[in-house]
C-alpha cells in the first residue's frame, strides 16, 4: 500500500467497522488512503483499522456515534491532528430499526432514523468542509428506499431521501472550492443490515436481473472511483448500485417474460 491512485489523502470512513462501510474502508486503503475508522463499534472499527495495517496501510480507529454533534466535532479534530485534515468523507455509518408503516411508527424510531442518517451526515460534512482542501471528496451512502420508497420502512426512506437532497445542495455549495460530492443509492447488499431480509427470503435474489444479491465491494468500487482525481467532473449525482433491482418494475418484467426470458 502507500502507492495508488489515492497516496497521501486522508480519508474519514463512518460506519466503517462492518459491512458497506468497512469494505470502502480498505478499499481507499489500499488505493494509497490513510483511513480513519470511525463507528460506534469501537472494538470493530479497531479490527478493521488492523486489517489495513496488516496490508500495510495507515489507519486509527474513533469511536464516535455519529448523531451526536460533540463527538463528531472531536473526531474530525483528532483525526486533524493525528492524520491531517479530510480529503475523503463517506459517510456510511447507518440502521435500521423497527418494520413499521406509517401508524405503527414509533417516534423514537423515525427521530433516531433520521438523527442518524441525516444528523451523521450534516455534522461530519459541516466539520469537515471547511478545512477541506480542492480536490476534496464527500460521498455519501444513500439508498434506493430514498429514490423508490419503502413499504415498513418509511422512517428509513425519508432519511436516505433526505441524504440525496442534502448531498445536492452541498455540491452547488462547494463547487467553487473544487470538491464535489455525490451519493450512493445501494440496493441489497450482503451486510449485517440486510441479513434478515435475505435470511427470511433466501431467493430474493431471484427479483434481481443481475441474479444476485450485491456485495460490500461492489459498492466500495464505486466510492473508491468517486474519491478519485478521476471524477473531478462528477458532482451533486446520485448513482444507483443495485443489479438492476429499481428498473425491474412489473410492466419490464412482463415484457422480459414475452421475451422468454423471465
Ligand atoms: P452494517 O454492516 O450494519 O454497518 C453499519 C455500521 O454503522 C455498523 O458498524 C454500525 O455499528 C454503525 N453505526 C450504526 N449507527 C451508528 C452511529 N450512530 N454512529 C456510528 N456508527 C454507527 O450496515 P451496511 O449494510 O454496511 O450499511 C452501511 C450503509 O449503507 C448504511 O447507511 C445503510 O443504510 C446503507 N445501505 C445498506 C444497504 C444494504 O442492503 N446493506 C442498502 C442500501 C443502503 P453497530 O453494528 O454497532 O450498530
Amino acid at each position: 500500500m502507500g502507492q495508488g491512485k489515492l497516496s497521501g489523502r486522508v480519508a474519514l470512513v463512518t460506519g466503517a467497522a462492518s459491512g458497506i462501510g468497512r469494505a470502502v474502508a480498505l478499499q481507499l486503503a489500499q488505493e494509497g488512503a490513510i483511513v480513519s475508522i470511525i463507528d460506534m463499534n469501537l472494538e470493530g472499527a479497531r479490527a478493521v483499522a488492523r486489517e489495513v495495517e496488516s496490508l500495510n496501510g495507515k489507519a486509527l480507529a474513533i469511536q464516535c456515534d455519529v448523531s451526536v454533534e460533540e463527538q463528531v466535532n472531536q473526531t474530525v479534530k483528532e483525526t486533524a491532528e493525528k492524520l491531517g485534515n479530510v480529503d475523503i468523507l463517506v459517510n456510511c455509518a447507518g440502521m435500521f430499526v423497527g418494520n413499521n408503516s406509517l401508524v405503527d411508527m414509533v417516534t423514537v424510531d423515525w427521530l433516531r432514523t433520521l438523527d442518524v442518517h441525516c444528523g451523521g451526515t450534516f455534522f461530519f460534512s459541516r466539520a469537515v468542509v471547511g478545512s477541506m482542501k480542492e480536490g476534496g471528496r464527500i460521498i455519501n451512502i444513500s439508498s434506493v428506499d430514498g429514490v423508490q420508497g419503502q413499504v415498513l420502512g418509511i422512517h428509513y426512506a425519508a432519511a436516505k431521501a433526505a441524504v440525496i437532497g442534502f448531498t445536492k445542495t452541498l455540491a452547488l455549495e462547494v463547487a467553487d472550492k473544487g470538491i464535489t460530492a455525490n451519493a450512493i443509492a445501494p440496493g441489497v447488499i450482503r451486510t449485517p443490515m440486510s441479513q434478515l431480509l435475505i435470511e427470511i427470503s433466501p431467493d430474493f435474489y431471484k427479483k434481481i436481473p443481475a441474479d444476485r444479491f450485491g456485495e460490500p465491494e461492489d459498492i466500495a468500487e464505486l466510492a473508491t472511483f468517486l474519491a478519485s482525481p478521476g471524477a473531478s467532473y462528477l458532482t451533486g449525482q446520485t448513482i444507483v448500485v443495485d443489479g438492476g433491482l429499481t428498473l425491474a418494475n412489473p410492466v419490464n418484467q412482463f415484457a422480459l417474460e414475452v421475451m422468454g426470458q423471465s
